[in-house]
């Protein structure tokens, strides 16, 4: 079974070690249970619990340090990171933060050349430290062009830091602070390494009321040496952005973790609640939303795991993982909402309750697609990358399956972060002809369509400037590339044909949706506007192949998983 199950983990790790922290993972929220979970979300506890228990366990040691500086069982391996960023959202996104954020803490100090600092994060991480990634700022966001936080030097070889940051998960407790700031002498950007304990470190407020500190912090003339730099110019500015790169990918699995568990439960109340004589599972509708939103959630799954492949092959020269990762940032997280409005359509009330998982995953669904960059910002990151994927493919080394224990080393040696508009990718028309299925070959249809519009009638330079008519070009394309990576691990996974067709059925209507929303934008052209009739397409219909997806997929799932109280 491809999704998660807390009782069937998978096996396949060439380390017991990496097995070792995703089985004690599980344990320790298990015997947590979910009355203690639900109460410490409705108290708003800082986790300390699951910190003590990282601590113990040496986990953020393992899975945080790259090889090079820690001991034998420490690698940076996107492959298991995956399956632990889905354990934590399974048990709950504040769970999944405290580790996003160190994550995004470590980006930088990975990235720098300063190897005393990233000696002292080895050191730290093995004592149980956790991380924080001070970026964005109370008046102008992630705007980092605006960042106002300043180090000024102060004439005797140091300098001081003086001004705020906002929204910064882990602000109270990090050993760590990663503070991005200017230079006020020559204007150039840098990361500090600032301490959260210090005296002239601030800790304002909490700006949430969660079991996450989502710090306002301020430095008062916080001293800083050269021993604290992590990187400055154009390093810094790299170092922001690719840490970012690789933060942003970790959010299509909290959205995948948040919505496997939400399904189970949603189905298991389902499949036995009685209304009118009849099981509620046995309605039509209810029949339809859950072989949506189980459709939606393999394809997710399916695409984060295939973008990981792409990450950890990386190399200067092969850089598709910048389309993939925001394609995973944008798509699964809005796939996840979706997902848990269909579950909440069939369950209604019972997903109010105060006792259910579902309430806790339906609120922090939502967060997901708006942080590390929102939306709008990824899809316009995306388009840029439109042209060549569909007119310019290249000859590019196939990328097979990664799960081996390799060191993701570049991930913290990404370079520089332009040139977006060279990058290439094989040509993605191979793989839909592979898979002979009726609705994958009516999909091809619509991208076809929708690809002879580009090249028959471009964008005008106006539509190129009008970010609304972008958003909505660029959320068709963004289902072609997404089709494809589902494409891909559905080979080789070898996930049954009639579940991806059913699949294919959900992205026929999704991409008939996305051609009506680009037909009524203002800026459309008439004859653009006639591609997106012609993009309008009905699934094929194959009442036996929904019987079957229905049965051995969908309702099978009813009794698979309930958490302990
Ligand atoms: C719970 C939480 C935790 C967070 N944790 C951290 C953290 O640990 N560290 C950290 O540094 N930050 C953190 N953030 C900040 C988060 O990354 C930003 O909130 C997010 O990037 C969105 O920025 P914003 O809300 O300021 O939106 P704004 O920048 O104010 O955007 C306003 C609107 O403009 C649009 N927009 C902006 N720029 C563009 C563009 N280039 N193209 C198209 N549209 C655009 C946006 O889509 C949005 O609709 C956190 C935020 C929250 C709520």
């Amino acid at each position: 079974m491809i999704l998660l199950h807390p009782n069937h983990l998978q096996p396949d790790y060439p380390d017991e070690r990496s097995a070792e922290v995703m089985r004690k993972t599980v344990e320790f929220f298990e015997t947590k249970g979910l009355q203690r979970i639900r109460d410490d979300d409705q108290a708003a506890v800082w986790y300390q619990d699951f910190i003590d228990f990282l601590k113990s366990e040496r986990i953020f040691a393992t899975m945080c340090t790259p090889a090079d500086y820690g001991g034998d069982d420490t690698r940076w391996d996107t492959w298991r990171n995956a399956e632990f960023g889905e354990i934590l959202g399974f048990y709950g996104l504040p769970y999944w933060y405290v580790w996003q954020v160190t994550v995004l803490g470590l980006g930088p100090i990975w990235m720098s050349d300063n190897e005393a600092v990233k000696q002292r994060a080895a050191d730290l991480l093995d004592d149980g430290g956790i991380f924080a990634f001070g970026l964005s700022e109370k008046e102008h966001g992630a705007d980092l062009y605006s960042t106002g936080m300043a180090l000024t030097p102060t004439g005797d070889g140091t300098y001081v830091a003086n001004g705020s940051k906002y929204y910064i998960g882990n602000g109270n407790d990090a050993a760590i602070v990663s503070t991005f700031a200017k230079m006020t002498d020559t204007g150039e950007y840098c990361f500090f390494a600032t301490d959260s304990q210090h005296p002239n470190y601030r800790l304002v407020k909490n700006v949430v009321h969660s079991q996450n500190y989502v710090a306002e912090y301020a430095l008062d003339d916080y001293p800083v040496t050269d021993a604290d730099i992590l990187s400055r110019g154009e390093a810094a500015w790299n170092a922001a952005l690719n840490t970012v790169n690789i933060g942003k990918y970790n959010l299509g699995w909290a959205s995948i973790g948040l919505c496997t568990h939400a399904f189970y439960e949603a189905i298991h109340h389902a499949a036995h609640r009685h209304l009118y004589g009849m099981t509620v599972t046995d309605f039509s509708h209810v029949k339809r939303l859950f072989t949506d939103a189980y459709a939606r959630l393999v394809a997710m799954k399916l695409v984060a795991l295939r973008a990981s492949d792409y990450m950890r092959s990386a190399t200067r020269d092969d850089r598709r993982y910048l389309l993939y990762n925001p394609v995973v940032k944008m798509k699964v997280t809005t796939q996840g909402e979706d997902v848990i409005n269909h579950l909440w359509d069939v369950i209604a009330a019972k997903g109010f309750e105060k006792d259910m998982f579902f309430e806790m995953a339906s609120r922090d669904i939502r967060a997901l697609p708006k942080l590390e960059g929102t939306v709008h910002v990824n899809i316009a990151l995306i388009v840029k990358f439109m042209k060549n994927y569909f007119f310019v493919p290249a000859d590019l080394p196939e990328v097979g399956q990664r799960n081996d224990d390799a060191n993701d080393s570049f991930l913290f040696d990404q370079g520089p972060t332009k040139g977006l508009g060279t990058i290439q990718f094989h040509d993605y028309a191979p793989i839909f002809e592979r898979f002979d299925l009726p609705n994958v070959k009516v999909f091809s249809e619509q991208a076809e369509v929708f690809k002879t519009m580009l090249a028959t009638q471009p964008p005008t330079e106006a539509q190129s400037k009008d970010t609304d008519w972008l958003l909505a070009v660029g959320e068709i394309f963004t289902l072609v590339v997404y089709a494809q990576l589902v494409l891909e691990n559905a080979e080789i996974y070898g996930i049954e044909r009639d579940l991806v067709d059913e699949i294919f059925d959900v992205a026929v209507r999704d991409m008939s949706e996305f051609a009506v929303e680009m037909h009524g934008k203002a800026a459309t052209t008439p004859e653009q506007g006639e591609y997106c009739m012609a993009m309008i397409r009905k699934p094929v219909q194959d009442d036996a192949r929904y019987k079957r997806v229905w049965e051995d997929h969908v309702y099978a799932q009813r009794d698979t998983y309930k958490m302990p109280e």
